[in-house]
């Protein structure tokens, strides 16, 4: 559809056509009209799939017009990017109207906690938050969420992976009974379905195609051995100079030490990036990577999910990741907008069984190639679940710190 027919307001179709987006996604054309008429909704869909302005058009179309000087909105995501991210889109897309959006996440300083403090009493029209430093704000009194009439949960599935559902519960008791709310999440598992019984009221329920990596993605598997992956990828990246932009994935933030201290010893201009850093840290390696100031960024999963960098020509999974979903938000970090990305995953032999899963969940068998003669061959293709990998699959995996 083309988003005039959605009856969304001039000041937004001006700042669309700015953005330079001509027709809606298909999650904008099923989302939008029913938050227009103002229904609850969950939604099953993918970063990358337009899903943020699936839910900020209309709530922005809702709000133009109010005057109100308390927050109306409340949109509660899992990680501080993802907060920043959504909040740039607000200002984005609410140039040419004056509403107000403030992001409040973990990690900042004084100075921010004041701001974040007089936006949550009498500013920001729209709240982007985390919700364990939204929790602490609350828990001082001063949050008056009165006048709130919309809540966006998004990338649920990704909070309560993380543990935050009794947070989310809790910040449910601050708000309004009568409110519209949206929740997005990537996967439906059945925790999802349950936290939407609990907070939606007779939801419509929409959904885009079922987890796969974007077309344009060339995957290969390398079997290797532990001891042969940082050879490899040390020589997978001298192979490829015309790769501008490369990110490597790790299960956890010791292998990110690990691997960046390696690359850094073979001269790539490389920065490692998880939740050890500062989050002015943090910004400042996202800031220079898009700028192509760093060639390689190794990073864990907690960074594949929302993060909207362009232009990544090469993906490589140091592992393969302990959720299969997250195999696709890794490698759909790559050939984003219809280009085209090459994701390679380094196996060895207790993520093979890991690896069957992602293809069990892509339903597509992963080209498996040798190991460059010069690194000896690695193991061969056995996917039967090994003692260690059955631990990774067991009822706490979706709580192991990243
Ligand atoms: P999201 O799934 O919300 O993370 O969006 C992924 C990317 O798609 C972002 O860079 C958006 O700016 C872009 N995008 C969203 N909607 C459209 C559209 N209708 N046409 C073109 N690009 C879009």
């Amino acid at each position: 559809m083309k988003f005039d027919e959605f009856g969304l307001n001039d000041q937004l179709l001006e700042a669309i056509s700015y953005m330079g987006f001509e027709k809606a996604t298909p999650i904008q054309d099923q989302a939008i009209p029913h938050i227009m008429r103002g229904r609850d909704l969950i939604a099953c869909a993918q970063t990358g799939t337009g899903k943020t302005a699936a839910f900020i058009l209309p709530i922005l179309d809702k709000l133009s017009g109010e005057t109100s000087d308390q927050t109306t909105v409340l949109i509660i995501v899992p990680t501080r990017e993802l907060a920043l991210q959504i909040d740039q889109h607000i200002h984005g897309f609410a140039y040419f109207t004056d509403v107000s959006s403030l992001p409040v996440y973990g990690g900042g300083d004084g100075v921010d906690w004041e701001q974040e403090r007089r936006s949550l009493t009498k500013g920001a029209n729209i709240i982007v938050a985390t919700p364990g430093k939204l929790l602490a704000h609350l828990a001082m009194g001063y949050v008056n969420f009165n006048k709130l009439q919309y809540l966006i949960l998004d990338e649920a599935d990704r909070m309560l992976d993380i543990g935050f559902y009794d947070d989310i519960m809790k910040i449910i008791t601050y708000l309004p009974k009568e409110r519209q709310t949206l929740m997005f999440s990537a996967t439906m598992p059945q925790d999802i379905k349950k936290l939407a019984s609990r907070i939606l009221k007779k939801p419509i329920e929409v959904s885009t195609e079922i987890a796969k990596p974007p077309e344009g993605v060339l995957q290969v598997v390398y079997l290797a051995f532990d001891n042969q992956k940082t050879p490899l990828i040390n020589s997978l990246i001298a192979d490829k100079p015309d790769c501008k932009s490369i990110l490597i994935f790790c299960s956890t933030k010791k292998k990110v030490a690990e691997i960046t201290r390696t690359l850094k010893g073979k001269g790539s201009v490389v920065s490692g990036i998880s939740s050890d850093l500062k989050q002015s840290e943090r910004e400042e390696v996202l800031r220079k990577f898009k700028a192509r100031q760093i060639r390689v960024l190794v990073a864990t999963d907690v960074m594949s999910r929302g993060i909207d960098i362009k232009d990544i020509n090469l993906v490589i999974n140091y592992d393969a990741p302990n959720d299969a979903e997250d195999y696709v938000h890794r490698v759909g970090r790559t050939a984003r907008a219809e280009t085209t990305g090459i994701a390679l995953t380094l196996i060895n032999r207790e993520d093979m069984y890991k690896l069957k899963r992602i293809e069990e969940l892509i339903k597509k068998e992963i080209m498996k190639i040798p190991m460059p003669p010069e690194l000896g061959p690695g193991p061969q293709w056995d996917p039967r679940p090994t003692r260690s990998g059955y631990k990774h699959h067991g009822g706490n995996k979706r709580r192991q710190k990243k």
